[in-house]
C-alpha cells in the first residue's frame, strides 16, 4: 500500500478526463443525461444519489481509511444519524459515556422513539462492556480520543467483543482522522466523520462521512436511506473536503507538535489542576494510545484549580485563541464546554477544551500564560 501521505494527495484525484485539469471540476448540476429508458451515460442520474465530486471525495476517504466503500454526507451528525437510522426497532447499542453531545441526544431523544435504545459506559472497562451487552445488542459504538474529556478505549478489545457476540463496532474517528488512527485495521466494521473538522481543516465547510469496512449489505442499506431522504454532500462541500485532505498529513503533525507543546506546559502550571489529552504518560488510557494511534492529535482539556470563575476568566483572558465551538481549524479554539451543552450538559463547571490550531508555539504557549496568570 501507498503511504497515507501519498495517498491524502493522489486518492480521487486523477486529471480531468475532458480537460485535462488538475483541480477537480466541480459538477453543479443536479441532474445528467441519460436515455429514452434511463441509460446513464456515466454512472449519474441526479445529484441528491450521487455526484462526481462526490465520488471523488468518497474514493479518497475509502482509501484514506483502508474500507472498501464510503459515503459522503452534508455534515457529521446526518452520517452519524444515517447509520443509527439503520438499526432495526428493537435493537439495542453501547456508546461511550463521555461523547459528542450530538450522540447523546440521538440516543436519548430521538432512537428511542423508533424503539431503539442505547446504554451509555465508560468503554474502556472492558468488563462493564461485556456485562451491558443483551441478546439484541447489535452494536458498539466507540469515540476515542472522546469529547472533550479525551478518554482512551481499545478498539481491536471493543471489535473482538462485539464480534464474538455477533454485533459490529463503528468508531467516530474524527478527533484522529486515519492519518492518526484506522480503525478498520484494528478490527472495526465503520468510521464516522465529521468532516467539517480536521478533514476540511479550515472551519469553512460542513461535512461527515461514512466508510464501510465491507460494502455489504449494510452499506447498502445505508446510501439507499441517503439517497431517500437526503442529507446528502453537496458538490461544493465534497470539493472542499478532498482540498482539505491534500493537506491533512502536513496539517496534522503539525496540530501534535503544537499539542504536545501546549500540553506539556499546562501540566506544569500552578493553576491547571488536570490535563486531558492522550499524549501524556500519566494519562489512563497513554499506553493503548500509544499502541492504536501514530500521534496524540491536538484535542485536548484541562481543569482549572479556581474552579468556573478561573475557567472563564482564562477563557475570556485569551487574545490569540478565539472562544468558539468546533475544531480541527488553522486557529486555536477554547471553549467552556459545560456553557455550551445545554439540556445535555454533562462536562466539569472547571474544564476548557482546547482545539490546538497552527500557530507557532510560541505565541500560543505565550496567550495561555497571559491568560492563566488571572486563574
Ligand atoms: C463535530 C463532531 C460531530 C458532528 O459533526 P457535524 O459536522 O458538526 O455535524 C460528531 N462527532 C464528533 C467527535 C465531532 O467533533
Amino acid at each position: 500500500m501507498k503511504h497515507l501521505e501519498t495517498l491524502a494527495v493522489h486518492a480521487g484525484g486523477e486529471p480531468d478526463a475532458e480537460t485535462g485539469a488538475i483541480a477537480p471540476p466541480i459538477h453543479l448540476s443536479t441532474t445528467f443525461e441519460h436515455g429514452p429508458a434511463c441509460e446513464r451515460r456515466a454512472g449519474f442520474e441526479y445529484q441528491r444519489e450521487t455526484n462526481p465530486t462526490q465520488v471523488r471525495l468518497e474514493a479518497a476517504l475509502a482509501a484514506l481509511e483502508g474500507g472498501e466503500a464510503a459515503l459522503a454526507y452534508a455534515s457529521g451528525m446526518a452520517a452519524m444519524h444515517g447509520l443509527l437510522d439503520t438499526l432495526p426497532p428493537g435493537s439495542h447499542f453501547l456508546y461511550p459515556r463521555d461523547c459528542y453531545t450530538g450522540l447523546r441526544s440521538l440516543a436519548q431523544e430521538f432512537l428511542p422513539e423508533r424503539g431503539v435504545s442505547g446504554t451509555a459506559l465508560d468503554l474502556a472497562d472492558l468488563a462493564a462492556v461485556r456485562a451491558a451487552l443483551r441478546p439484541e445488542t447489535r452494536l458498539i459504538w466507540v469515540e476515542t480520543p472522546s469529547n472533550p474529556l479525551l478518554e482512551i478505549a481499545d478498539i481491536a478489545a471493543l471489535a473482538e467483543i462485539a464480534h464474538d457476540h455477533g454485533a459490529r463496532l463503528a468508531c467516530d474517528n474524527t478527533f484522529a482522522t486515519p492519518l492518526l488512527q484506522r480503525p478498520l485495521s484494528l478490527g472495526a466494521d465503520l468510521v464516522m466523520h465529521s468532516s467539517s473538522k480536521y478533514m476540511g481543516g479550515h472551519s469553512d465547510t460542513l461535512g461527515g462521512a461514512l466508510v464501510f469496512a465491507r460494502r455489504d449489505e449494510w452499506f447498502e442499506r445505508a446510501a439507499h436511506r441517503r439517497h431517500v431522504t437526503g442529507p446528502v454532500a453537496s458538490p461544493f462541500a465534497s470539493w472542499l473536503v478532498l482540498r482539505g485532505l491534500r493537506s491533512l498529513p502536513a496539517r496534522m503533525a503539525w496540530h501534535c507538535r503544537n499539542a504536545r507543546a501546549l500540553a506539556e506546559r499546562l501540566a506544569t502550571h500552578p493553576a491547571v489542576a488536570s490535563v486531558a489529552w492522550p499524549g501524556l504518560a500519566a494519562h489512563p488510557g497513554h499506553e493503548i494510545a500509544a499502541r492504536q494511534m501514530r500521534d496524540f492529535g491536538a484535542m485536548l482539556s484541562f481543569r482549572l484549580r479556581g474552579g468556573r470563575d478561573a475557567a472563564l476568566k482564562v477563557a475570556g483572558a485569551l487574545r490569540l485563541a478565539r472562544n468558539a465551538t468546533s475544531l480541527g481549524g488553522p486557529e486555536t479554539l477554547v471553549e467552556h464546554r459545560a456553557s455550551v451543552e445545554g439540556s445535555m450538559r454533562q462536562s466539569p463547571e472547571d474544564l476548557l477544551r482546547v482545539s490546538v490550531g497552527l500557530e507557532h508555539p510560541d505565541d500560543l504557549l505565550a496567550d495561555f500564560e497571559q491568560a492563566l496568570a488571572r486563574a
